[in-house]
C-alpha cells in the first residue's frame, strides 16, 4: 500500500505538471483566462499530492519521490488541451478506484476512509472538465465565443 500511495503521489504531481503545461500553452496563445484557470487547477493538484504525502507520513510510511514525467506545453487547439485534461481526470479516477480496491483487499480501513475524499473529488474534476469541454465545443471556431469563456475563466481564484 505504501508503494501504491507513493505512485499516486507521483501521479498527482504529474497532474499538476500537466495543467501547468496547459497553462503555459494558453498563455502563449493569448488566452489568459484559460491560463489562469489551469494554473489554479495545477495548484489544486499540488494540494492533492500534499494530502497523500502527509497521509503516508501520518501512517509511518516511507516517502519515495519518483521522477515526474515531462509534459507538453503545446497543443493543436484549445479543445485538444481541454480534452486531454478530461481524459487525464478519467484516468485518475481509475487510479483512485484501483487504490481503493487494494485498500479493501488488504483490510486497510484507514486508507479506505482516506480515499473517500479523493473519490468524491474525482466526480467534481470530471464534471468541471466535461463542462469546460462542452463550452469550448459550443464556441467552435468563433474567437469571440472563446473570448467570452476566457473572461469567465479569468475569474477563478481557487
Ligand atoms: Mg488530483
Amino acid at each position: 500500500m505504501n508503494e501504491e500511495l507513493n505512485k499516486q503521489l507521483n501521479r498527482e504531481l504529474y497532474s499538476a505538471y500537466l495543467y501547468l503545461g496547459m497553462s503555459a500553452y494558453f498563455d502563449s496563445i493569448g488566452l489568459k483566462g484559460f491560463a489562469n484557470w489551469f494554473k489554479v487547477q495545477a495548484k489544486e493538484e499540488l494540494e492533492h499530492a500534499m494530502k497523500i504525502y502527509n497521509y503516508i507520513l501520518d501512517r509511518g510510511g516511507r516517502i519515495t519521490l519518483h521522477p515526474v514525467e515531462a509534459v507538453p506545453t503545446e497543443y493543436p487547439s484549445p479543445r485538444a488541451a481541454v480534452l486531454r485534461g478530461l481524459e487525464a481526470e478519467r484516468e485518475q479516477t481509475q487510479n483512485i478506484n484501483r487504490l481503493y480496491e487494494l485498500a479493501r483487499e488488504e483490510g486497510d480501513r484507514a486508507t479506505e476512509v482516506f480515499l473517500h475524499w479523493f473519490i468524491e473529488e474525482q466526480v467534481e474534476e470530471e464534471k468541471i472538465f466535461s463542462e469546460l469541454l462542452q463550452l469550448v465545443d459550443m464556441a467552435g471556431d468563433k474567437p469571440q465565443a472563446l473570448l467570452v469563456i476566457d473572461a469567465r475563466l479569468a475569474q477563478r481564484r481557487e
